[in-house]
Parts: structure tokens; C-alpha cells; sequence
């Protein structure tokens, strides 16, 4: 699963036994779900879908193993919801039920012996609370919004649309078989067995005929185009509503070549029947059901590509990873989960890596980094938690580099084959690597995978001419700040980590390196022999550590390091030295140099990036050079950082821009710059760009945004004319009208009786999130005011409630 939004639920399931450690509470199956039978298969048959009541009818049948001897009831999931008329044996003789909750007990006509199969199926009208296993999303007036329906199982949701056992331990095969209307597409697991239309009705029947798990059970019911690729003679297909399937094939097209990739590395070859991209309304981000995984409908244009859109670069490559990590190889619980998370944030990395160089590889894990450290200062946590995607990433980035690709690479295919279409824990993986390279890294999981934190190291350097000796004194100064969780566990963050580190010291003759252990609290490493005084020193060369680094260092150094270290990981820590020291004029000129001549965008747009605390002088001269840079990124960080310098030469820099540039990126940076640069002279240009449709409405947003910051009111009608298919036109009414704009309260409240029942829920959340974030007693008095007028029991039904809420 990728989130556009990290995804930040809570995913231990239990509270834990005080005795025992973390360690022991990750690394084994303390969290794994106990059961006593083995589910085999499940035939699900589904039809009639009403999107009015949200229901369908299903019949499912579900083969299974007896794993105790006199079994005489079985637990399933199922959710309340759902209306059993018959539950049948084999033969079709009825069998006794019980229903508890969201539980189904079916008791078979005698007990089942040890090993014995099962097999019963359970007939019912399905009912589902909408998004609730089944999202059912009708046009409701919106552009490029089919009628569809989409499921999501992970973590225990598919029970809500089909009985089942719903937790990731338990492999079985399975078929769907969904019958919809003529004109709409069902997409599932596997192979596709047959479609059949008859009478203005479609029938296709899907086979998953290798075991994985139920939360990967998938439908997606919608009227969609199929591109159809292949690789090696497996079906590869895109499947996208009709009026995107010509933006398909350019989004799509790379997925062979990311099946081969990921096949070569892991040396593990696509183990499914086919792989389906299916593209729907509303979705969060990305679900990797097997073979059949789910994206969102954002599908870019062009242009679009100028910008390297997240979709392409972190969504299609992350879901393609968990085909083998977390769909053949699955946690065996959600403790577990960044076995199958960490390793498809990791993957997308080495894709990059392998086809675009060392740099694209580098450049993948600085930004897992940065999301990493923002995830960590709210709540750091090991992998068991909620930063499980960055972290896992990073992880599994620094044992390849301790490993060596050969080695590393070996030690993912023992895993990946021991495991082979089961499920694993975090210890499991340590011992393929044991198995693999004879190599025990219990440290190593210990410090980076059971506990919490980095290290963070604290550097000082003293260099003895005389002796021509550079003496760097290390230290460990990570504190152990963690509360417990709510559960009452707490994880511990070491007090030491242990990680091999270079250091390399450049001298007028050259280079020096030296390979040292990080293993104390405070440690003194000492490079003699040295031919003159250092011109630069890296800690942690190549970056083969996780961390974060305090090194006070001559610019001068910094200086040569920015020039000389090919790593981007390194160089962004540089520049953010750099950064600090505008009144250094060797800084600015070094960030200069930087944004103009480094060869690799990032470095260039980061340098960019750092110039935007340095005088005028210094920093216009780069950043106008830097405007025209190939990349689109650098002109937007150019763009940005013109925006903090100001001034009659940036506006014209911007409009240019505004008018010329072909990236959508940063004509919404030129935008937000021109705004701040003319803050009284920007209406005209503010009114184009409301009017400027562009990839995910940037251009649109950035007008919205640079609207509230110069608070134009003479342009709310354009903004109202707006609300058709965007939320922040909404919030930007609501904003306005905390800062005392009537008028845009009084469009806002319009908005509650909105024929689209979409616009009506977005207008009670601008009203929650926006207009009752600044002013609570505002969105009071005018909710208040608003309700009796409210013409549709559901948004009436609904602000009734929020307004209650909102006065407790
Ligand atoms: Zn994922």
C-alpha cells in the first residue's frame, strides 16, 4: 500500500506480556492471529451491485483443512452487514450458524478429524458501509468520475464484503467470478478465465491459482479501457477509464521493464499469472493486490513528466515491488509490516539505480531520508511502527552497502525462496542472510530493526602540523527520549549503534582513507601521516550509515567536499552547512558554483534551494543562470528562492517564467514569486491563473494560495466558479471568511445545498478543518445559521452533527 499521506496508523494489534523485550515481540509471532484450520480456497461469486443501497448478492464457497481433531465449529470473518439466507454443506444440506459481531460460526453436521477438508458455501445479500470493503462511487455531476466500485482489503476489511478468515496468515487460491452491467469491466487476481455477456450483463471469472493472502483479495468494477502489454509472454495490462487511455501507455509503459528488473535482482521470476494496473476514483494512493494491483485515477499529461511525477517515479514501481514482497512473501502479522512496506519503498531505489546510474540511486534515498527524519521528529519508532516505509527503505539500503550487492542480492532470493507463497517475521529475513553469507547480523537487527532511532554523531577535528596527524573525536549523542505507547510498550533507542564507516581526508597529495568501526559512545580516530594540512574531511564516505551529522567545519572544506564527493547524500548535508553562513562570502560562492555547474539536478536544485538566505548580490546572479537549467526542479527551486530575494528584477524573472516555461511546477512557483513580488499588481495575473488548468491543479492552487496570501477579495466569484471538482477552492472561501470576508462565508454556505452530494461534504469540511481551526466560534454562529436551510436530509443530518461537535 502507498499513501499520498505517509500512512500513520497504529498497527500493533496486542498489548504486549511486560517480560518480554521488543525484540522477541517482533522477531517472533507474539502477533500472529492462532486458528484451527487451514484455508485452502474460496470461490466468490458476486452480482447485482446497487449503488443506491450500496449492496450486492454474493455466494461464496470455502474449502478448508481441519488442524484439530473433533472440530466441530468454524471461526470465519464476516462482516454484520452481510445477510446469510443459506449456509450448505457439500451436498447442499443446510449447516447450524452462529453470528457474533462481524463473526460467522459454522458448525458442520459431524466433527471434523485432524487434516479432514471442509467444504460449505455460505449464500447472502451483501451490504456493505460504504468504503467498508467495497467503496461504491457514483458521477454525482463531477468530471472524469465514472460509476465504479473498488475493494480494499488491507489490513481486515475484505470480510466486509465476503466471509472469510482475514488476517495475513493464512494462504489460500481462489476465483472471483463478477457479473456487471454490459458496458463495465470487472478486474481480479490471476487469470482470467472466462467473459461471457449475455442479456446486458458481463460475467468474467478470475482464477488466483497460487496461494497468497485474503486482504489481497480484489474487484475493481468499472467501465475501463485495457492497454495490454506483456512480459515474457505474461499479460501486462493498464486499465483506465476510456477518455485516459491514451495517457496510459506513457505512465505506463516501464512496467515490463520494472518486471525484469525486479525479477533479475531478486532472482525470483514474476511469480503471477498476469499483472493488471487498474485506475479508480477516491483511491488513497496505491493497493497491491496480487496480480491485480489498484492506483489512483491521476494520471499525468505531458507535461506533467517535465516535473517527474510522484505516480510514475514512487507509485507504479513501490506497488510493483510487493508482487514479491508482501503478495509471495507476506508478513505473518502487522508488526511485521515492513517486510512487505519497507522492502517496496526500498525497491523503486534500486529500479532507479539500475537504469539511471549511482546518482538516481542516491537521489531516491535522500528524499526516503527527509521523509524519514520528518516522520521520526514526531515520533520516533523502529520498523515495527508507523515510519516503516522511509525507514525500512534506508535499512535495507545500508545492509546492502554493508553487504555488498552480491551478497545482499543472494541473501533477498533466500528469503524470497524459503518463504516462497508464506509468510515470514523480521527474524526470518536476518536468518536468510545467516544462511545465505554465514553471516549472524544479530547486531545489526538488534540496533536498526528491534530498536528505535539513528545514531547521531557529533564530530570535532584537531590536525597536529607537526606531527601531521588529523585526530577526529566521534561521539554518540542519541538520547533515549521514548514514552511508551498507548499499549504501554516502549521501545528503546541504543545507546551506541555499530556500523563500519570510512573516513577520507584530502591532503594536497591526495586522498586518504580510513576504515573505522562506529562502536562506543565517544571514540578518537587518528589519521597520521598526512601530506600538509586537510583540504576537506568526510565523515561516513559514500554515506554508508544512517544518521544525522553535527561537524563544525572550515568553508573551506565544505567547499572542496561540495566539488569533490560524488555523493548526494553528503553534498545535500554540505550545502545545508552552507545555508547557514550567508555573511560568508567563500559560502555563497561555493552554493553558486553548485547551482550552475554540479552534475546532478539535485545537487543543483538544493544549492538553489540554500542560496535564498544570501544577499541579493550574491545569490540573483545563480539563480537567474540557474533559471535556465534543463532541469524543471532547479527552476523551480530558482523560482523560490527569488521569490524570498524580491524586488522589480525577480518579478520580471517570474513572468517570464509564468508566460514561457513548459513544467507546470514552476510556472506555480513563478506564480507564488510574482505574487509576493507585486503583491498590490498581482490580480490580473492571479485571474489568469485560476483559469490555468494544470496536472493536479498546481497552477490553480498555487493562484489560491497566493490569493489568501495578498487577500484579493475581488476575486472570490472566480474562486466560487472553481468548486466543480476541487476541494481547496472550498477552504480558501472558508479562510477568507475567518479573516472577516462575509461574502466568501455567504458562497460558502451556498455550497451546503449544492446539487453534488461530493461538494456538499467538502463544504462541511472546509467548515471543520479551516473555518473552525481559526475560528471556532465563527463556524458556530454560522452553521448555525446555515442548517435550517439545508435542503438535503444527509448534509443536514451531517451539520447537525458537526455543529454539535464543534460546541462540546
Ligand atoms: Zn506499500
Amino acid at each position: 500500500m502507498r499513501r499520498t499521506l505517509l500512512l500513520l496508523a497504529a498497527s500493533l494489534v496486542a498489548a504486549p506480556l511486560a517480560a518480554q523485550s521488543n525484540a522477541e515481540l517482533m522477531a517472533n509471532d507474539h502477533y500472529t492471529r492462532s486458528h484451527d484450520y487451514d484455508l485452502i480456497h474460496q470461490r466468490i461469486v458476486v452480482s447485482n451491485f446497487n449503488w443506491d443501497s450500496t449492496s450486492f448478492d454474493g455466494l461464496v464457497t470455502t474449502t478448508l483443512v481441519a488442524l484439530r481433531p473433533g472440530l466441530d465449529s468454524l471461526i470465519l470473518d464476516e462482516g454484520a452487514l452481510l445477510e446469510n439466507t443459506t449456509v450448505a454443506d457439500r451436498a447442499g444440506h443446510a449447516l447450524r450458524t452462529a453470528r457474533h459481531g462481524d463473526t460467522l460460526v459454522v458448525f458442520p453436521a459431524a466433527p471434523a478429524k485432524f487434516g479432514d477438508t471442509l467444504v460449505f458455501s455460505v449464500t447472502y445479500r451483501g451490504k456493505v458501509k460504504n468504503g467498508s470493503g467495497l467503496t461504491y462511487i457514483t458521477t454525482d455531476g463531477m468530471k472524469h468520475r465514472p460509476r465504479q466500485i473498488w475493494s480494499q482489503g488491507e489490513d481486515h476489511d475484505n470480510h466486509y464484503w465476503f466471509p472469510t478468515y482475514d488476517f495475513p496468515n493464512d494462504k489460500m487460491t481462489w476465483e472471483v467470478v463478477a457479473t456487471v452491467d454490459q458496458g463495465d469491466m470487472a478486474v481480479s487476481n490471476g487469470r482470467l478465465v472466462s467473459d461471457v455477456t449475455r442479456g446486458g450483463k458481463r460475467t468474467l471469472t478470475w482464477s488466483q491459482d497460487r496461494p497468497s493472502a485474503t486482504y489481497l483479495v480484489s474487484l475493481v468494477v468499472a467501465p475501463l479501457a485495457k492497454i495490454h502489454d506483456s512480459w515474457e509472454g505474461i499479460p501486462v495490462d493498464y486499465y483506465t477509464y476510456h477518455e485516459d487511455s491514451a495517457k496510459a501507455w506513457p505512465l505506463f509503459h516501464e512496467t515490463p521493464d520494472l518486471i525484469g528488473v525486479y525479477s533479475q535482482l531478486t532472482g525470483v521470476r514474476y511469480p503471477w499469472a498476469k499483472y493488471a494496473q487498474s485506475t479508480v476514483a477516491d483511491f488513497f494512493g496505491g493497493m497491491e493486490n496480487v496480480s491485480a494491483t489498484t492506483l489512483v485515477d491521476w494520471l499525468p499529461d505531458q507535461a506533467a513528466y517535465l516535473d517527474r511525477p510522484w505516480y510514475q517515479y514512487v507509485l507504479i514501481p513501490h506497488e510493483l515491488a510487493h508482487q514479491w514482497f508482501g503478495d509471495y512473501v507476506t508478513t505473518n502479522n502487522w508488526a511485521n509490516m515492513w517486510l512487505n512496506e519497507g522492502f517496496a519503498e526500498f525497491m523503486p531505489g534500486q529500479y532507479w539505480g539500475l537504469r539511471k546510474g549511482a546518482h538516481a540511486e542516491q537521489d531516491y534515498y535522500v528524499d526516503e531520508y527527509r521523509q524519514y527524519l520528518r516522520i521520526d521528529a514526531r515520533r520516533p519508532m523502529p520498523k515495527g511502527s508507523n515510519n516503516i516505509y522511509p525507514k525500512g527503505a534506508l535499512v535495507l539500503e545500508m545492509l546492502k552497502h554493508y553487504l555488498g550487492d552480491q551478497r545482499f542480492w543472494a541473501s533477498i532470493h533466500t528469503y524470497l525462496t524459503t518463504h516462497a507463497l508464506s509468510g515470514a517475521t523480521s527474524d526470518d529475513l536476518r536468518q536468510a542472510v545467516l544462511a545465505a553469507t554465514g553471516e549472524n547480523l544479530d547486531w545489526f537487527w538488534s540496533e536498526w530493526v528491534y530498536q528505535a532511532g539513528y545514531p547521531t554523531l557529533d564530530v570535532t577535528a584537531a590536525y597536529d602540523s607537526t606531527a601531521r596527524t588529523l585526530s577526529l573525536t566521534i561521539k554518540q549523542t542519541q538520547t533515549d527520549s521514548l514514552k511508551p505507547d498507548s499499549t504501554g510498550l516502549k521501545f528503546t533507542v541504543p545507546q551506541v549503534f555499530t556500523m563500519p564507516l570510512t573516513i577520507r581526508v584530502g591532503t594536497p597529495a591526495g586522498d586518504v582513507t580510513r576504515r573505522i568501526w562506529l562502536d562506543a559512545r565517544e571514540q578518537t580516530v587518528t589519521v597520521p601521516g598526512l601530506a600538509g594540512a586537510p583540504t576537506m574531511v568526510i565523515v561516513d564516505d559514500g554515506n554508508a550509515v544512517l544518521k544525522a551529522l553535527t561537524f563544525d567545519e572550515p568553508t573551506a572544506w565544505l567547499a572542496t567536499q561540495l566539488t569533490h564527493d560524488s555523493d548526494l547524500w553528503d553534498r545535500a548535508w554540505v550545502i545545508q552547512q552552507l545555508n547557514h553562513r550567508p555573511a560568508d562570502a567563500a559560502a555563497g560562492a561555493a552554493l553558486a558554483d553548485a547551482a550552475l555547474h554540479a552534475d546532478y539536478f539535485l545537487t543543483r536544485q538544493m544549492a538553489v534551494e540554500a542560496l535564498d538566505t544570501f544577499p541579493a548580490a550574491v545569490a540573483i546572479p545563480a539563480l537567474q543562470g540557474a533559471l535556465k537549467d534543463t532541469s524543471a526542479a532547479v527552476r523551480t527551486a530558482a523560482l523560490t528562492s527569488l521569490g524570498s530575494v524580491g524586488g522589480d528584477q525577480v518579478a520580471a524573472l517570474a513572468r517570464t517564467a509564468l508566460t514561457s516555461d513548459p513544467s507546470y511546477g514552476v510556472r506555480a512557483a513563478a506564480l507564488r514569486t510574482l505574487a509576493r513580488a507585486t503583491p498590490g499588481d498581482a490580480h490580473a495575473v492571479l485571474l489568469a491563473g485560476l483559469h490555468t488548468p494544470s496536472y493536479q491543479d498546481q497552477i490553480q492552487s498555487a493562484a489560491l494560495r497566493a490569493i489568501y496570501q495578498v487577500q484579493d477579495t475581488t476575486l472570490l466569484a472566480a474562486v466560487d466558479s472553481l468548486v466543480a471538482d476541487q476541494q481547496l477552492p472550498l477552504h480558501l472561501l472558508a479562510a477568507l471568511g475567518a479573516r472577516g470576508s462575509v461574502h466568501a462565508l455567504d458562497l460558502l454556505d451556498a455550497h451546503l445545498n449544492d446539487p453534488r452530494s461530493t461538494i456538499r461534504q467538502w463544504t462541511l469540511q472546509a467548515y471543520q478543518f479551516t473555518l473552525a481551526g481559526s475560528d471556532k466560534a465563527l463556524a458556530i454562529s454560522r452553521l448555525k445559521g446555515a442548517v435550517d436551510g439545508i435542503r438535503y436530509v444527509d448534509t443536514k443530518k451531517a451539520a447537525g452533527d458537526l455543529l454539535a461537535e464543534l460546541q462540546k
